[in-house]
């Protein structure tokens, strides 16, 4: 099961578990769009891999199913994005 993590480990900005805005790779390294197609182009700086948006859980879903409330941030962060 996905854990829906929290946030997006480049800029840490909140990704609830309702946002279409959440890009994951199949790892569950989890981005914002914002990141994810920008300084990242689209893929995840920790594994290489491609990634694509989260499905949104249903809402009647989380309540048997929380979303993860673990925040996981790279500690490093992402490159900058005019170094790309
Ligand atoms: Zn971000
Ligand atoms: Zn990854």
């Amino acid at each position: 099961m996905l854990e829906l993590r929290p946030n997006c480990e480049c800029c840490g900005c909140d990704l609830p578990p309702q946002s279409a805005e959440a890009r994951i790779c199949s790892f569950e390294c989890t981005f914002c769009r914002e990141c994810a197609e920008g300084v990242l182009a689209g893929a995840c700086p920790n594994c290489g891999g491609e990634l694509v948006r989260r499905p949104v859980r249903p809402a009647a879903k989380l309540a048997r199913f929380p979303a993860s409330t673990r925040r996981v941030l790279k500690a490093e962060g992402c490159p900058p994005r005019d170094a790309a």
